[in-house]
């Protein structure tokens, strides 16, 4: 897997740590519970999305934009990490933020990730609620087109061919801890929303015969749906890196019985989760993402889904700036 044939540009902190979770791991009996930071990936509070970014942009470069426009929830993280990205490559920066939650609150609408998108110079747009996404999308593609600019598009969440090979980069970094620390992963959980992550693992992990199972848990979308999702891009991705593999439907597994109340929206679980991570392992997750696949992989501990023996890998996604955008949320439960 030849990552030197796409354009790409530095911005990520790796490789993460792999660090043990020894209290979460005492406190819930086993498994032994493994965290690899992509919170820590270092371009404005970290994430998963600056790998992808790092293609995205090395592309946006490479075709000679100057203007970057993407999409995102109110509190997006790819929204302040596209942001960051584009100040530190000299790009300008338009983003679009799509209200799914019908949160009012001044921190939800103003705080957190929004309040950085807004630090880091990007010029940010709230579609209204009686416009579809694809047609605001259009639109302001037009406009700025027609302006003059030389623009370039990013989906939501990056996910796309060209992002996804972040996470194919990230599969083959993570196996190569794996083998130097002599440590057997038997599980990877993440959580998944737009899909770029777990189809770019899945098609780093097939390009380079390493069988550790994949578990994305859901924050958006019914299990049948993230999965065709998945499924769908990781062979796109595939097809981008030119694997001989092809990409086996069974290797895409999503959980979504933790989505709880909606997009955006925690839980109950959500809330356990983020609270019981940082009391005891001083590590921040976030009521939107990483809060509901830690909430997901607590319970399949919970269940005995896994053998006590075991060891399980959590890919923290990042997002934690987000958690100051939900100050109600944490301040009626702690
Ligand atoms: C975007 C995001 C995810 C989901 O990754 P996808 O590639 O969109 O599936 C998970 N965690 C955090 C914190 C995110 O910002």
């Amino acid at each position: 897997m030849d990552l030197t044939r796409y354009p790409r540009m530095q911005f990520a902190h790796t490789p993460t740590r792999i660090e043990p979770m020894a209290n979460l791991t005492q406190l819930l009996g086993g498994p032994k519970l493994w965290i690899k930071r992509d919170d820590c990936t270092g371009l404005s509070t970290g994430g998963n999305k600056t790998r992808k970014l790092e293609f995205l942009i090395g592309d946006a470069l490479n075709q000679n934009a100057d203007t970057v426009v993407t999409v995102g929830a109110t509190q997006s993280n790819h929204a302040r990490q596209t942001a960051a990205a584009c100040a530190r490559s000299g790009l300008n920066c338009t983003i679009l933020l799509e209200d799914r939650t019908h949160k009012t609150d001044l921190n939800h609408n103003y705080n957190g990730n929004v309040l950085l998108d807004l630090l880091h110079g990007a010029e940010v747009q709230r579609i209204p609620a009686d416009k579809a996404v694809t047609e605001a999308v259009e639109e302001c593609l037009t406009t700025l087109k027609s302006a003059g600019n030389n623009v370039y598009f990013i989906p939501g969440g990056g996910s796309n061919a060209v992002g996804a090979l972040g996470y194919a980069n990230c599969a083959l970094e993570l196996t190569c801890q794996s083998n130097d620390m002599d440590l057997h992963f038997d599980h990877l959980v993440h959580a998944t929303g737009s899909a770029g992550t777990q189809a770019g693992l899945i098609a780093g992990l097939t390009a380079i015969n390493n069988p550790l199972p994949v578990l994305g848990i859901g924050v958006r979308f019914p299990r049948e749906t993230q999965e065709e999702n998945v499924f769908l891009l990781a062979i796109k991705t595939a097809e981008h890196l030119k694997l001989a593999q092809s990409i086996r439907r069974e290797d895409v597994i999503a959980n979504c019985d933790y989505v709880g109340p909606g997009y955006g929206l925690p839980a109950q679980s959500t809330l356990e989760a983020v609270n019981l991570v940082a009391r005891h392992e001083g590590i921040l997750l976030d009521p939107v993402y990483s809060g509901k696949g830690m909430a997901g992989l607590i319970d399949l501990v919970r269940n005995g889904y896994f053998n006590a023996n075991q060891n399980i890998l959590f890919l923290h996604t990042g997002g934690s700036a987000a958690l100051f955008g939900y100050l109600d949320e944490f301040t009626q439960n702690s």
